[in-house]
């Protein structure tokens, strides 16, 4: 290993909605499966079968936290395989119905698959949002048409952290007779969710979101819904996603639910304590700073807020010089040029999309944390606010 990386105690992780710090509990549980049962969990003897129970208490554990039945746990590779699949399927179950509803906000995995189904002979509908990132669910009504096969919107915005109601979408879909999925990969883990009596019909969550490795998810799949499989192969997952189950990580993905599930009452509270106490303290110490999005319908651990005057690349920088880790807009778009679509979509001046950064908390998160943070980031606005020779765009702000 490079001994020059930098440890995670010289850092300031405020990007928990771009990835999570694996729980040690997790990775304890998870070893064992990498070393020692290395078995195929498909394989009839016993050194096989030892690994299936272990799968199938990840998937109890899973539907625990869900509030389903662990039959409706379709474990994947990853978050961005869940939202894909749950779209193909709709699309595959009646060739009558070949659109596809979804908002202006998605993640690129809901984006741009849709995109690229438009572009391969299906539609879609893309419904806007207001400027605090509101879906107007007439607009998603109205949107829905016989051809409709499923509406698909996330459950909280990974940028802006605003949540949608999506019960009252996946009834509105009920009365349509059209599938309903949502991406929850932000708000597993963090907000209580209970599948039991919901009429939403699929969800995707990620385990990197909530403590767990990267590259394992779940498809939940409503037991009175059909599902038609992405991956064809062999029988695993009850025929609904084929290929080696990826034993290790889902034995962690089913440990890091347990632990979310018994932290997340608590932890909700302390995280969201956090989180606005830093909002409030940079809203107090800097100038012309905004929230955006929501600020009451938002996840607990979420910050989105705008510095006049500033570009959030450049800040972004300087935030890594003194190790404060957090992001412009999702971690997927650092590098590009373009601008967040969802500050876009929320029709944000250029300018306040331009200096917009997310800062986004977690269970690992201490006090220590934010007090470091209240002091860079005031610190770095300033500094830059110095070195610009423009002079900051004010912004009209209404109450
Ligand atoms: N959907 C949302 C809302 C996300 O935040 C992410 C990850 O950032 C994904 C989908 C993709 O998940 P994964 O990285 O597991 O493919």
């Amino acid at each position: 290993m490079d001994t020059s990386m930098i440890s995670r105690e010289q850092i300031i992780y405020l990007d928990n909605n771009a990835t999570t710090q694996l729980d040690p509990a997790v990775l304890e549980e998870m070893l064992p499966f990498l070393t020692q049962y290395y078995g195929n969990p498909s394989s009839g003897y016993t050194f096989g079968a030892q690994v299936r129970r272990a799968i199938d208490l990840a998937r109890e554990r899973v539907a625990a936290l869900l509030g389903c039945e662990p039959g409706e746990v379709v474990f994947t590779s990853c978050g961005t395989e869940s939202n894909n699949a749950a779209v193909n399927s709709a699309l595959q179950l009646d060739p009558g119905r070949h659109h596809v509803v979804t908002t202006a906000v998605e993640h690129s995995a809901t984006r741009r698959h849709c995109e690229t189904l438009s572009k391969r002979g299906a539609a879609a509908t893309i419904v806007p949002v207001d400027g605090d990132g509101n879906l107007d669910l007439d607009e998603l009504e109205n949107a829905i048409t016989p051809q409709t096969a499923i509406v698909t919107a996330m459950w909280a915005n990974n940028e802006t952290g605003v949540l949608f109601p999506v019960e009252k979408i996946a009834e509105i879909a009920r009365r349509k007779r059209v599938l309903f999925h949502t991406d929850a990969i932000q708000s597993v883990g963090k907000i209580p969710i209970r599948l039991a009596n919901s009429t939403i019909t699929s969800l995707s969550l990620s385990a990197h979101k909530l403590h767990g490795p990267k590259g394992v998810g779940v498809l939940y799949v409503n037991k009175r819904c059909a599902f038609k499989p992405s991956l064809i192969g062999g029988s695993q997952e009850n025929n609904r996603r084929a290929g080696t189950e990826n034993v290790a990580s889902i034995v962690a993905l089913g440990k890091a639910a347990e632990c979310a599930n018994a932290a997340l009452a608590e932890e909700a509270t302390r995280v969201r304590a956090m989180r606005d106490r830093f909002e409030a303290g940079v809203l107090e110490k800097v100038s012309d700073s905004f929230v955006n999005g929501n600020p009451e319908a938002r996840l607990p651990n979420t910050s989105n807020l705008s510095f006049a005057g500033i570009e959030s690349d450049a800040a972004l920088t300087l935030f890594d010089r003194h190790h404060l880790c957090c992001s412009a807009g999702s971690a997927c778009r650092t590098g590009s040029l373009e601008t967040s679509h969802v500050l876009r979509a929320m029709k944000l001046s250029p300018e306040r999309t331009r200096g917009s950064m997310r800062f986004s908390f977690g269970r690992f998160n201490t006090e220590a944390d934010v007090d470091r943070a209240l002091e860079i980031v005031p610190n770095v606005i300033a500094r830059l606010r110095e070195l610009s020779p423009a002079q900051p765009v004010r912004e009209k702000v209404v109450a």
